[in-house]
């Protein structure tokens, strides 16, 4: 690939990703890192977490604009138990500057405990509603019924949150306008809506449950026909938010910015300056909570400027705004425009891609087959 400059990274890392594992039951439909927990378990896990979020803190030059606690539920956590996790956080890596995000389960909010996430520190929650009709939550395998989410929601609101609801579509027999007109009317300013997916190895799987792409494709279309009339734009590609809304942290996963990954299964991508001397950054995945908790490290893997561009492409290209093809040249030193003329020439002329000044972007119809344009460019 053409090269332009030496390359200008930012080797402080701002962004912090904790995977919590535990859930009080596993849905249906689930293919992450995820467990019921069992005696002892989460003992062991904050310890090693604490252990780690150290281990980190050495490394890296740490600066956090953003964390997020996902999983798993980590508002499963007893409240003693998320006091002391959040307490390893900030004593090793500080806090995040700009927001910070705890990943929520309808059925383990209450008043008080809403206060107490507070107090922590979370100003943002993001709530795995899914759904606000009981029967398809019901065909999800979620503990929660409507109500509850509704509830859960408003709770949220009222102690100051800036909430976020998480909506799945495509399910058969839902009644999708009405779960989308609900969420909005519950006052989220977020909603990240994703097509339900058969993923090898889940109970979904094992049971020959499908997905119709009729349903999948008025999923994809008619949320964003509704959301945009109620005053969300669609941001990305399954992310909705009224104006400033956007959730921060994971803009940075869409740009391609380097965040510390803490815990059992948690992925990161870091300054790679220790990895190998081609190396422009590193991805790295934990290992599963009982490897994890041996202290065994995920392996790292190098990444070159070239993969660093490709990865720059995939990702942004799922935004609205698209990739400024100038920022990625001058962050991994490559010409991007000339190295990837050609896919970019061709998706152009089917209408899949647009080149506004030195910006690329998806159309809508680029959209729907973003992982044929991809390829193009892998192949390239
Ligand atoms: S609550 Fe979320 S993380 Fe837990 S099993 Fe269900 S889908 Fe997976």
């Amino acid at each position: 690939m053409p090269v332009l400059n030496a390359p200008v990274l930012d080797q402080t890392v701002r962004h912090l990703y904790v995977h919590v594992p535990f859930c009080p039951s596993i849905c249906p439909y689930c293919d992450f890192h995820v467990l019921t927990r069992k005696s002892g378990q989460v003992e062991a896990y904050l310890e090693r977490l604490e252990r780690e979020a150290a281990w980190l803190a050495s490394q890296y030059t740490v600066e956090l604009d953003t964390v997020y606690l996902g999983g798993g539920t980590p508002s499963f956590l007893r409240d003693a138990e998320l006091e002391a996790l959040v307490g390893s956080i900030r004593r090793h890596l500080g806090w995040g500057a700009g927001e910070n995000t705890l990943e929520i389960n309808p059925g383990t909010v209450s008043p008080a405990r809403a206060a107490l996430w507070k107090s922590l520190g979370f100003d943002r929650a993001s709530v795995g509603v899914q759904s606000l009709d009981d029967a398809t939550l019901k065909f999800l395998g979620r503990q929660h019924d409507a109500a509850g989410a509704r509830e859960a929601v408003s709770t949220l609101i009222g102690a100051g949150f800036r909430v976020s609801g998480d909506l799945i579509t495509a399910v058969p027999g839902q009644p999708l306008e009405g779960d989308i007109h609900g969420l909005v009317g519950l006052g989220v300013d977020h909603i990240s809506a994703y097509t339900l997916t058969i993923e090898p190895g889940t109970e979904f799987a094992r049971r020959g449950v499908t997905v119709q792409e009729d349903d999948e494709r008025a999923g994809f279309e008619r949320t964003e026909q509704l959301l945009t009339a109620h005053g969300f734009a669609r941001y990305e590609i399954s992310n909705y938010a009224r104006p400033g809304q956007e959730s921060r942290h994971n803009l940075a996963y869409w740009n391609n910015r380097t965040y510390l990954g803490l815990g059992p299964g948690a992925a990161g991508h870091y300054p790679a300056a220790s990895v190998s001397e081609a190396a422009l950054t590193s991805r790295r995945t934990n290992p599963h909570l009982h490897t994890w908790l041996t202290g065994e490290p995920g392996e790292a893997e190098a990444i070159d400027a070239e993969e660093y561009v490709t990865d720059a492409l995939f990702m942004g290209l799922r935004l609205r705004t698209g990739v400024d093809l100038a920022d990625v040249s001058q962050r991994s030193g490559l010409d991007v425009r000339a190295r990837h003329a050609g896919a970019i020439a061709t998706n152009v002329e089917r209408g899949w891609l647009e080149l506004d000044g030195t910006w690329l972007r998806a159309t809508p119809a680029g959209w729907w087959v973003l992982n044929r344009v991809v390829t193009d460019f892998l192949e390239a």
